[in-house]
């Protein structure tokens, strides 16, 4: 065990290749954030991108801004800068509407590219909303298909030659447990299943190599590690080989041959355009395009090193200075098993974490005890680290979670 100090952690701030990144966000002073992979913080360029937009684009060019900005090009110009980060190549992701909805477009043209198949395989306790999109698409689809779940220990077995799809989210939301993409893809392939990943806590946070790995689809969000804003679109991928074949359910305008021939047919665009449903919504996309250019221009082996070390040095500052307070570990202490944050339980946890909230220490709960932080290797810094802790520890030492205005239940955690 190492035994950090705050000016230890302060030089490998001084180290850090990443840090002159930490100058493009908007950070609060005094601030300490720990929850880019909830929400990621403001890009300061996507101030002034959004009053460009706003006031030239649609203000000034109004309608002919489609053409004169290049709006229609968008999701594509966007996904292709994506897809550096994923280990796609360009025309292989587009982005559009949320997550959700990719999810469904994708799992249902998946499942109809593997007919006389009955299975939609997952895990429980996957993001509620993978589960609930693949039980709405069980119910669209009735005795059709049917989601069957299983432990990630007996994944393996349950997919077999009577599944369609498999789709697991990459980097577990509560946990940070990773999977073996290249092992599980492989596992679908070879009994002639398609698998479907959710790269959610993994863009931008670990690198992903799809294609490497032979991956067929995949969806992913563009408000956590990528900084694109509050409800920014999600996107999608669709390996080259399967786009051909793909047919996606909502088979809207956007997604047309020739939108504006105003045919009454629908024909599919020719590549991963088909991917696409209706009008992209032009502010939320252009903010999410320079949060995906800032990350495009970090060197995604760093970010991992960085994201490694930080979660390793929280956890040896944890059990240093918060032994004996009833936390566990919920995260894989081996970092090559690991996302990009770390999770604690404890019995008090939504109280402890409203606690830190009041100290201006950001991070969050997941219930029904989950502490959850985030590091975010372009804006967190080792210094970061101590300070949560030492917070945390008098926290405890305190009992200062145990006040009435840290219980009160809040909509959103
Ligand atoms: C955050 C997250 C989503 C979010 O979906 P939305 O449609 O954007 O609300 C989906 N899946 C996973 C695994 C997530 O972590």
């Amino acid at each position: 065990m190492t035994h950090f100090t705050r000016d230890s952690l302060a030089r490998l701030d001084q180290d850090d290749a990443l840090s002159s990144f930490r100058e493009q966000f908007d950070l609060e002073p005094g601030l300490i954030y720990l929850n880019g992979n909830s929400l990621g913080v403001l890009p300061k360029a996507a101030k002034a991108r959004v009053a460009e937009v706003v006031e030239q684009e649609w203000g000034r060019g109004l309608i002919r801004s489609w053409n004169t900005h290049d709006w229609i090009s968008l999701p594509e110009r966007v996904g292709d800068k994506l897809a550096t980060l994923i280990g796609a190549e360009a025309g292989e992701v587009v982005v559009a509407d949320s997550t959700s909805v990719n999810l469904f477009k994708l799992a249902a043209a998946a499942v109809r590219m593997r007919p006389g198949r009955s299975k939609i395989v997952s895990e429980p306790g996957n993001f509620p909303t993978d589960l609930y999109i693949l039980q709405g698409l069980e119910g669209f689809l009735e005795g059709e298909v049917r989601l069957e779940t299983a432990p990630r220990e007996q994944l393996k077995e349950i997919i077999d030659e009577d599944t369609a799809l498999v789709v697991l989210t990459h980097v577990h939301y509560k946990s940070g447990k990773m999977f073996d993409m290249a092992a599980l893809t492989d596992r679908a392939h070879e009994v002639g299943a398609l698998i479907l990943w959710d790269l959610s806590h993994s863009a931008g946070a670990v690198p992903v190599e799809l294609n490497a790995v032979q991956a067929d689809f995949a969806v992913g969000c563009g408000y956590k590690y990528l900084n694109g804003g509050p409800g920014a679109p999600g996107f999608l991928f669709v390996a080259k080989r399967h786009q051909a074949e793909f047919r996606q359910p909502l088979s809207g305008w956007f997604g047309h041959a020739n939108p504006f021939a105003m045919s009454d047919v629908y024909e599919p665009a020719a590549g991963i355009k088909r991917g696409l449903c209706g009008t992209t919504g032009v502010l939320a996309a252009s903010v999410l395009e320079v949060g995906v250019d800032i990350m495009a221009s970090a060197d995604m082996e760093a970010i991992r090193t960085k994201s490694r070390q930080l979660g390793d040095i929280f956890i040896e500052l944890v059990e240093q200075h918060c032994a004996g307070y009833g936390f566990t570990l919920v995260s894989p202490r081996d970092e090559s098993l690991r996302g990009s944050q770390v999770s604690l339980a404890h019995e008090q946890g939504f109280a402890i974490m409203q606690a830190l909230i009041a100290r201006n220490i950001i991070g969050d709960f997941r219930a029904p005890d989950i502490l959850r932080f985030g590091f975010t290797p372009l804006y967190t810094r080792y210094v970061d680290l101590w300070d949560m802790v030492q917070a945390l520890a008098e926290i405890m030492a305190r009992e200062e979670w145990n006040r009435r205005e840290f219980k009160k239940k809040l909509a959103v955690t």
